[in-house]
């Protein structure tokens, strides 16, 4: 029986490609579209927190189809690329993960993209047409929450994210236990912007240094608290946690080093102990 990714190979006309040209690493800039498949199988291989919900709405102006589609596809992050493009490659290439429309892409792709018949994008995105709206969302959710944790942190918190409302191509929400807060990806580093813990007292901080220290370890990143006016919260960084000062309010703690990982409670009253105020 004919597979999807046949299907829309035949339907395109297009076969798997792997161009490396300056113009084919370009089209990263824009995450590729995944069918619901490819989706299930980014899902089970661990990688359903760095997938959102997108609405592709290139068929209105295609003339194929009336509204836009809802669909589930890789983050965008702030760098301006794909959650998956790193140093110039996809990360899921070697895995066979990649996207449909990314497998079959080339960038001679886009001269026959607004070809309905022939587009790749809008073969892709047609296989979402059989989900309701609802059952996309329900699907990333259902997706985000079975996700089994990479680590287990002191106090067995999970990792819970949702973009920042304000800003959500470069900011992310987090809540870990009592902990909330904002966090922004860079090429070199992960950047806690802002973290409070709505029950001081119970050492959740600890858990989200853990998270985001493991999340640096795995993809060779520094960690970085940045704008932080909190001057005993800034002590206890550099003198307890391993972080140094690298000005403008910005702490740093890079995670190539071996550093002992240190277990100690927050000072009573620092931002994040719950006072209301900020990092
Ligand atoms: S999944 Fe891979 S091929 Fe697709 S846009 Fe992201 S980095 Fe590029």
């Amino acid at each position: 029986m004919e597979s999807t990714f046949q299907k829309i190979s035949r339907k395109t006309g297009k076969k798997p490609s792997s161009c490396k040209c300056q113009l084919c690493k370009s089209q990263c800039r824009t995450p590729c579209l995944p069918t619901p498949e490819d989706v299930q199988w980014l899902t089970d291989a661990g990688y359903a927190d760095r997938l959102m919900i997108t609405d592709w709405g290139a068929g209105i102006m295609m003339g194929v189809y009336q509204k836009v589609i809802t669909m589930i596809a890789p983050r965008k992050e702030a760098n301006g690329y794909c959650t998956f493009y790193r140093d110039g490659l996809c990360e899921l290439h070697d895995k066979r993960l990649k996207p449909t429309e990314g497998k079959l892409s080339h960038h001679t792709t886009s001269r026959t993209n607004f070809d309905p018949k022939r587009s790749l994008a809008w073969n892709v995105a047609k296989e979402w047409l059989q989900l309701s709206e609802y059952q996309v969302h329900e699907m990333l959710e259902f997706a985000q929450s079975s996700m089994v944790n990479a680590i287990t942190t002191t106090h067995a918190l999970d990792f819970e994210a949702a973009p920042w409302e304000y800003d959500p191509i470069q900011f992310t929400r987090f809540r870990i236990g009592t902990c909330e807060g904002i966090w922004a990806v860079t090429d070199d580093s992960y950047d806690i912007v802002t973290v409070v813990n709505n029950q001081p007292g119970n050492a959740h901080l600890q858990d989200v240094f853990e998270w985001f220290e493991y999340a640096c370890r795995r993809d060779g990143k520094s960690l970085r608290v940045l704008e932080l006016l909190n001057d005993q919260f800034k002590a206890h960084l550099i003198n307890k946690r391993g972080f140094t000062d690298i000005g403008n309010n910005n702490l740093e703690k890079r995670m190539d080093n071996g550093q002992k990982e240190i277990k100690e409670e927050a000072p009573a009253g620092s931002a994040y102990g719950g006072d209301g105020s900020e990092v």
